[in-house]
């Protein structure tokens, strides 16, 4: 009796320290989720010779590199990208359409995370107010922010129910979009502000900052940047664009220049905090950041596994205003590089990489500048907004006798007036469809689908997309987007866009590293949708609740995972 007591002890003794092993294997302390807005899936190709040893290339070379990636819904945004980074599910069911659309209790667009209920946290006495250039951001019309508009839950908030409410998460970003849509409805996020260099949060996640926070926006860092330049990183002869510097489609932000160096200029300028961005110096503030995040908040640092996720803006930012073939997103790639390096170090230093799961993918691509692609024999053109919502009012004329059946377009959805259209005794899937047909010959326009006819459509991957994209409350009546590198959107001071249904806008690049994940190149077509489940299946948890992708395979049969 004794005896088999002991053996019953000594094989309990066992069985709990297995899985304690394998539970130390397999649970990582920390899932690392990197995405890079707008890094398009060639560039890191066509930077490969600058790259450094131990920043992409640490993902590129240890890790499982998803080499075609492509995003299924239509409108490759923002907001939209990283909301099914963080869900796995597309854009009808999380609900994160578009970086605008228009709100029907309000009757006006409004910006996807805007909510008056939670309002920014003041960071000092009288905050500075910069010019806002970015088009979405001057669509709210309060400064509060919050998840509230994510309809599904996040793999941050499933990470945080599956841990009992241990797991830590966080997530930052040089945008708010960027950081909110990651952190979840049960995570913290932090943001840059291009009026003070600053790092926000709203009252949805906390009543006043913590101690680090004031503390690291007491120094002041982005104001140190006064008067100084962004200048290349290497000699400008080991550029592949070298000679591209100069190109009279690119923007000038108010006297940033074209060229470099770029010039930041005076605090005082109201663009500062915003040049700050376009550039390598906002993701180095953002790597600050997090820095101070992960020690403060003690992040990685017990048995149960955190979450962090750092979006950096450096890379779209500076396309935006450049373009993707330009010496600045060139010199910002191998910036941000070097950026991740110090990344990685400091993980490893305070938590272990051996101990942390990182994915780094991007929210969408980005097009050429529609002048160079001309430049280059690719017919191509600029169209805004402006010009289809007045082409769609004079449809509306000619055909129904009413301007008043249109309501407004934002860049993807035009929106009609249900009531205007009952009113006049109108059939509204008839006045979509002769708007749909007219808008469709427009120089430029690659399509018109009205939303009512989505399903019925014959299928091609632009209308799959656009059905993807649609959700019921929140999308409009006609779905818009221009031919191949045609570019779409508000007028204002930017360049180059996204948001098209065309590879150059849905391919991303995934990639996985940590415990035991091997190095792999997969070229087989994935989707971002894939993420969310695929760290799930790393973790032993089941997917988010949305989560619509599949399990990257070639990570868990690499990873030893699948073996549990
Ligand atoms: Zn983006």
């Amino acid at each position: 009796m004794e005896r088999q007591l002991t053996s019953i002890k000594r094989t309990f003794f066992l069985a709990l320290l297995l899985g304690l092993c394998t539970q130390v294997f397999a649970q990582p302390r920390l899932v690392l989720q990197i995405t890079v807005d707008g890094l398009r899936g060639d560039l890191l190709d066509r930077y490969a010779a600058n790259l450094g040893e131990d920043g992409f290339n640490y993902l590129l070379t240890q890790g499982t590199v998803y080499t075609n990636a492509h995003y299924l819904h239509a409108n490759t945004e923002t907001i939209v990208g990283h909301a099914t980074l963080a869900t796995g599910a597309t854009p009808a069911v999380h609900g994160m359409v578009g970086n605008v659309w228009y709100n029907a209790d309000t009757g006006e667009l409004g910006y996807n995370i805007e909510d008056p209920d939670a309002p920014l946290i003041p960071t000092r006495e009288q905050a500075a107010s910069g010019a806002q250039v970015d088009p979405a951001q001057l669509r709210a019309r309060s400064s509060g922010r919050s998840p509230k508009g994510m309809l599904v839950p996040t793999f941050s908030d499933t990470l945080k129910v599956a841990s009992g409410g241990k797991a830590k998460v966080f997530g930052i970003s040089g945008k708010d979009r960027s950081a909110v849509a990651l952190a979840g409805k049960t995570g913290v996020a932090y943001w840059y502000s291009t009026d003070t260099g600053d790092f926000l949060s709203s009252a949805y996640y906390m009543n006043e900052y913590p101690q680090w926070v004031r503390t690291w926006n007491e120094q002041r860092m982005a104001e140190a940047l006064d008067g100084r330049q962004w200048t290349l990183l290497l000699d400008q002869s080991r550029y592949l664009f070298a000679d591209n510097d100069d190109r009279p489609y690119e923007v000038d932000l108010k006297g940033y220049g074209r060229t470099f160096p770029h010039a930041y200029g005076p605090t005082k300028h109201p663009l500062f905090f915003t040049r700050v961005a376009v550039s390598p110096e906002g993701d180095r503030l953002l790597l600050d950041f997090g820095k101070k995040l992960i020690q403060a908040e003690e992040i990685g640092q017990d048995e149960v596994t955190d979450y962090l996720s750092i979006s950096f803006s450096g890379v779209d930012a500076v396309n935006h205003f450049f373009g993707p073939s330009s010496l600045e997103n060139e010199d910002t790639v191998l910036q941000l590089d070097r950026t991740l390096a110090d990344l990685f170090h400091f993980i490893d230093k305070e938590i272990g990489l051996d101990q942390t799961l990182i994915v780094l993918a991007a929210d969408h691509g980005m097009a050429e500048m529609p002048e160079y692609a001309k430049e280059l024999g690719y017919d191509a053109g600029r169209i805004y907004g402006d010009e289809v919502l007045s082409h769609a009012r004079e449809l509306s004329v000619n055909l129904f006798d009413s301007q008043d059946l249109v309501k407004d377009f934002f860049r993807p959805y035009l929106y009609l007036d249900r009531a205007v259209i009952d009113e006049r005794g109108l059939d509204h899937s008839i006045v979509s469809e002769a708007i749909a047909t007219g808008l469709a010959e427009m120089p430029g326009i690659g399509g018109a689908v009205a939303s009512h006819t989505l399903g019925n459509q014959i299928s091609s991957p632009q209308t799959e997309a656009i059905l993807r994209n649609h959700h019921k409350q929140r999308s409009g009546d006609i779905y818009v987007f221009q031919q191949p590198y045609w570019f779409f959107f508000d007028r204002g001071p930017v360049g180059a866009m996204h948001g098209s249904p065309w590879a150059y806008d849905t391919h991303v690049k995934i990639m996985f590293s940590g415990p035991g994940i091997k190095a792999a190149k997969i070229h087989r077509l994935v989707h971002p949708v894939d993420v969310a489940p695929t760290l799930s299946a790393l973790l032993g948890l089941s997917p988010p609740a949305a989560a619509e992708g599949e399990v990257l395979v070639e990570v868990l049969s690499n990873s030893g995972a699948s073996d549990r």
